[in-house]
């Protein structure tokens, strides 16, 4: 045996050894190759049992694909080559990396190469289910946020022309509400039947996936236009009215809904799920459906940079108060004032806070903002006592956030600041909003008795507006109804608001409340609402919100020192 031979010789022997499948070919010019020798695992993967040399050649080169991988590197010239294989058997599919290599050669007319085998399948399956399971949302089953922007690239890539589907973003209104009062596993149970209540309500083709927390995103396609997306709307809105039982509760959730169209501009799946939840943001303000409008993300910019401004204008104390004057209308005198929060831009001068309240509520800096409205207002009602040298017969009204409501403890906020300004409870007023108080009755039926504790009184701001749950309301401590503006300021040209404002007028004199008439902007309506036998008005026929020191000249003016006097 020549040293080469014994080199091969031992290399075919160490085949047996390898834990592999592993197989030794000849080529020689065209003819099929030859095997040389198969290690056992190469024989049990070519299942073949008592395997001929020719049977396992012949099993190895009937596949076309592996045939033409060798034929390939044979005529190439490298010294190795890899290659990924399915194995050819339907029932049990493997994947295979296959190497080949060549031998040492031992002649010049033919070439002697090595065949092997990893077996890659387990890798490939459990990759495979690992991203099966990172686009899968856990908890409803649902495809998550990746699986939906997937779902979207592939809808842009295929679905011709624009408007051909569209993007619905649903976020679920008061959820958080839920799981704060009821545990997390109850908001994990309401949360999997809104989601088995929406794939109800969409049709065969439509793809429902969850984002994340309370937010879910629909893929629709258009069979027949816009109009299709905003049909589908009313549909999943319609789908999450009726209550939801949990335990032994019936929950009503409510949604908001926002649609982006897809159009000519958009090239990004990104683009068009952020356009949709622009839109549903809008509709957590409006109460309707929203489509995305171009642009909007530009006023989101401003929106982003002023809650930055905001935050500032916090910490350097540039945030004023202006107090509007409470007229009592059966008594003709002044009952308090609203404070109200002002902001004068040093760059974009007064700033509504019909804009930067919102933007405080989305940010968390309504906490903040509201505990310096309290303690302000405080601070300026004691100061004017000191100034009149009496303590004076009104109060002040401070504005609460539903979002101040739910993170802060305001029995503990109040408190406080009437001991920093030793002021009695009766001398506040805490305005809160309906949707407030509904969201969650039972947190702040409590919160209300602390407040109420405190002899704090306690309106219900923009009644009318709301959810005018009228069973909640005769349970709360609520000492005052607000009527909204929209049904005062043009009363009288309307017989709707006149009835409204009537029946807000019985209902509070029933429950054994007072009144307060928002938006008096004549004295018509003045005179009118007092006729009817409201408590409170007021409005710019009275005063409009005042700085502080008009607004205790206003005070002097009205002789509410001389009559005391
Ligand atoms: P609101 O609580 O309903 O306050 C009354 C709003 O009506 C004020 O608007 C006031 O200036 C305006 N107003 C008063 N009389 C009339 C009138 O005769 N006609 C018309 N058309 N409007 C009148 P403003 O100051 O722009 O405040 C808007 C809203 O911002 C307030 O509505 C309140 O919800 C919120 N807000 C203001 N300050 C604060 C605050 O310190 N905290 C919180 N949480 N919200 C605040
Ligand atoms: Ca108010
Ligand atoms: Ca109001």
């Amino acid at each position: 045996m020549t040293d080469g031979a014994r080199v091969h010789a031992d290399y075919l022997a160490i085949l047996n050894a390898l834990p592999i499948p592993a197989a030794a070919f000849r080529s020689e010019g065209n003819l099929a190759p030859v095997l040389l020798r198969a290690n056992d695992c190469f024989v049990t993967l070519a299942r073949i049992a008592t395997a001929t040399s020719e049977c396992i050649a012949s099993r190895v080169m009937e596949d076309p694909a592996m045939a033409a991988a060798i034929d390939d590197f044979l005529h190439s010239g490298a010294n190795s080559s890899k290659f990924e294989w399915l194995d050819g058997d339907v029932v049990d599919r493997h994947h295979y990396t296959v190497g080949l290599s060549l031998l040492p050669a031992e002649g010049e007319d033919h070439r002697d190469w090595l065949l092997t085998f990893i077996d890659r399948t387990a890798a490939i399956e459990a990759e495979r289910s690992l991203r099966a399971e990172m686009l899968r949302d856990s908890l409803t089953g649902l495809p998550n946020r990746s699986a939906f922007i997937e779902a979207v690239d592939t809808a842009i890539e295929t679905e011709s022309g624009p408007a051909s589907f569209a993007v619905l973003i649903v976020d679920l209104t008061r959820f958080s509400r839920v799981n704060e009062s009821m545990g997390a596993l109850a908001g994990d149970e309401l949360i999997i039947t809104v989601a088995r209540r929406l794939v109800s309500a969409l049709r065969s083709g439509d793809l429902l996936a969850r984002l994340g927390g309370d937010e879910f995103a629909i893929l629709l396609k258009l069979k027949d236009g816009p109009g299709d997306a905003l049909h589908a709307a009313r549909r999943i809105h319609a789908a999450l009215l009726t209550p939801f039982r949990l335990s032994d509760l019936e929950i009503r959730i409510d949604c908001a809904i926002g649609c982006s169209l897809m159009s000519d501009a958009i090239n990004m799946s990104e683009d068009l799920v952020r356009n949709a939840q622009f839109a549903m943001k809008r509709a957590k303000q409006s109460g309707r459906v929203e489509v995305y409008q171009p642009g909007e993300v530009a006023v989101a910019r401003r929106r982003f940079s002023m809650e930055t401004e905001l935050r500032r204008a916090i910490e350097a104390g540039d945030l004023k108060l202006a107090y509007q004057p409470l007229i009592d209308l059966q008594g003709d005198r002044i009952a308090g004032f609203e404070a109200l929060t002002r902001w004068e831009h040093a760059d974009y001068g007064f700033i509504s806070p019909v804009d930067f309240i919102s933007v405080a509520e989305e940010s968390g800096l309504i906490v903040p903002l509201g505990r310096w409205a309290v303690n302000e207002a405080t601070q300026t009602l004691a100061k004017w006592d000191a100034l009149a040298g009496e303590i004076l017969p009104i109060y002040v009204a401070v504005n609460v956030s539903a979002v101040q409501l739910v993170r802060d403890d305001m029995a503990a906020v109040t408190r406080n600041a009437l001991e920093a300004s030793s002021l009695h409870g009766s001398r506040l007023m805490l305005e809160l909003t309906e949707s407030a108080i509904i969201a969650d009755p039972e947190r702040s039926g409590r919160m209300l008795k602390q407040l109420k504790a405190l002899d704090i009184t306690i309106a219900m701001d923009d009644f009318g507006t709301g959810y005018s749950s009228l069973a909640y309301l005769q349970r709360l401590p609520i000492d005052v109804l607000k009527i909204d503006r929209s049904f005062v300021t043009g009363m009288l040209g309307d017989r709707d608001s006149v009835a409204i404002v009537r029946a807000i007028l019985s209902l509070a004199s029933a429950l054994g409340m007072n009144t307060t008439a928002e938006g008096v902007e004549t004295a018509e309506v003045a005179q009118t609402l007092t006729a009817l036998g409201c408590s409170y008005g007021q409005g710019y026929y009275f005063a409009r919100p005042l700085a502080p020191d008009d607004a205790l000249a206003f005070c002097i003016r009205s002789g509410l020192f001389k009559k005391r006097a």
